[in-house]
């Protein structure tokens, strides 16, 4: 199955470019690029990845690099695992990180509490 290098998401064979972010597929992840777990902290799980994506965005903007790990990664084919997507960053970030969506998600909820004023 190709690769996406960037996403790491799997496509169907005939795809060559990810849909996502326009990567070239690879057939197999650079070395460099699989992440050795126990340098890297889950600080966040999420059913809607949309939502983990938008963290991962915010997070690098704020300079913490942050990974995804998708139900799709075959390394967790828990059956009770496949609808959680985690949010991983290094281990050194990991306060940072939790605090950055802290006030993320603060903010979050109150445009949620705006909406349903309506
Ligand atoms: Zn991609």
């Amino acid at each position: 199955m190709p690769l996406c290098p960037n996403c790491k998401y799997e496509y169907v064979d005939r795809a060559t470019e990810c849909p996502d972010c326009g990567q070239s597929l690879v057939d197999e992840l650079p070395e460099e690029i699989i992440f050795d777990e126990k340098d890297w902290q889950v600080i966040y799980t999420s059913s809607f990845d949309y939502e983990v994506e938008m963290l991962k965005d915010n997070l690098e903007s704020a300079g913490i690099t942050a990974n995804i790990l998708s139900q799709k990664d075959s390394n967790f084919p828990t059956p009770g695992d496949l609808s959680v997507i985690k949010l991983l960053v290094k281990t050194e970030d990991a306060e940072n990180a939790l605090n950055f969506i802290e006030e993320f998600k603060k903010n979050l909820k109150t445009d949620e509490e705006e909406e349903d004023i309506e």
